[in-house]
């Protein structure tokens, strides 16, 4: 009988995980609100349900052999009443509950003996004011939960900007954190299986624009030692979480050369989209792998060099494809289209993948592809 995989969340990243689980023989059911959403359309059905409904959950358990998720906004709750009644599900709710707080997520880190920047709970703007005096501006106010691509952050340049940011944060709860100065955003892709084997993905730079990722390169250009002490801390950090699968682990490089841990995210991620043309296996198979008692695939880069380009909406609307013929006349480039009905500025709505002999080469390549792409 064919095994089947439920999967919370029904984006592009369980698109692409349901497109890397179909070759190794899985049925795909994913949960999303949206109808035809990116992966209900290539899955083997879609639940139309919210995240955290919790009848639908339950369908979905039911009707699985294995769960795991594509989003931090799963419920927690039933997740792990599911997996208390020996349904397989990864990772961890207890992982999940960690992480969906950015404050818990940076309060584990620091007990892990993580590096992190400093951070401060947040409740009124006193607490605000004191972190200032410790710790100086500009400061970084982000919201604990439900923050997406940098939607939760407001920066504060001086005492006269903490208003504008409690504005722009209201209703949300708080904390604070140091901005750090980095000279790199750096990530590590990392899996776990079910056994408690764990493999590291090369090190990439991650270059972001308004909180958003745009471009990913492969591997990061930085020194050896440098790449090994992210994979070291990477590793460090799955030590401490609980559950399979790959997790996305996003890190500072600062001006004074120390690699600091940014923010994990329980799943794959956009750092790792670049490893399905440029890795052995790519993170969306190594995920499905992880959390179906299979063995880790490799890692390996088959290329010399990879880099990945967001599609990223420019307007409100119906989404439409231009470009693509001339796109694809750039020779190894990948286009990628997530299916999305609706566009909407800074939407992440498909990627490119470059691979080639060295960076520069492989980026110029990816930049003029995704010129070519209207969306
Ligand atoms: P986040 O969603 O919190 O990871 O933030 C998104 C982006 O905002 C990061 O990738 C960084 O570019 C920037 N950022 C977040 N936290 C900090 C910080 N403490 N100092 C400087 N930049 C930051």
């Amino acid at each position: 009988m064919k095994k089947r995989i439920g999967i919370v969340g029904g984006g592009q990243l369980g698109r692409m995980l349901t497109l890397a689980a179909k070759p190794l023989g899985f049925q795909v059911i994913v949960l999303d609100p949206t109808p035809q959403s990116p992966a209900g359309q290539v899955a083997d059905e879609q639940i139309v349900a919210s995240f955290t409904d919790e009848a639908a959950i339950r369908q979905l358990a039911e009707d699985s052999d294995f769960l795991t998720f594509e989003i931090e906004l799963a419920n927690a709750d039933i997740l792990d009443e599911l997996a208390k009644n020996g349904l397989s599900v990864n990772p961890s709710a207890e992982t999940l509950n960690i992480i969906k707080d950015k404050l818990k997520q940076k309060e584990f880190l620091d007990k892990a003996s993580v590096p992190v920047a400093k951070f401060q709970a947040v409740e009124t703007v006193k607490d605000i004011e004191q972190f200032a005096q410790e710790f100086g501006y500009p400061l970084l106010l982000k919201a604990r939960s439900d923050a997406y691509d940098g939607r939760g952050n407001a920066l504060v340049e001086s005492a006269a900007g903490i208003q504008a940011a409690l504005t722009k944060l209201a209703n949300r709860i708080l904390y604070v954190e140091e901005f750090v100065d980095f000279d790199k955003e750096l990530a590590v892709m990392v899996a776990r299986n079910t056994q408690g084997d764990i493999v590291t993905y090369p090190v990439v730079e991650t270059i972001h624009q308004h909180n958003i990722c745009h471009t990913v390169l492969a591997p990061a250009p930085v020194k050896p030692a440098i790449s090994h002490q992210a994979k070291v801390l990477a590793r460090q950090v799955m030590e401490h979480l609980q559950g399979a699968g790959v997790f996305g682990i996003e890190m500072f490089l600062t001006k004074d050369g120390e690699v600091i841990i940014n923010e994990i995210a329980p799943r794959v991620h956009n750092s790792g989209h670049h490893t399905i043309e440029s890795c052995k296996t790519s993170q969306f198979e190594q995920h499905i792998r992880a959390v179906t008692n299979l063995p880790l695939g490799s890692t390996r880069m088959v290329v010399p060099a990879a880099v990945m380009v967001n599609i990223l909406g420019d307007r409100q609307g119906e989404a439409k494809l231009e470009g693509l013929d001339q796109a694809l006349q750039i020779p190894n480039t990948t286009v990628h289209v997530y299916g999305k009905i609706e566009t909407m500025p800074e939407r992440k709505m498909g990627h490119i993948t470059a691979i080639g002999e060295n960076l520069q080469d492989t980026l110029q390549r990816a930049n003029q592809a995704r010129a070519l792409i209207n969306i």
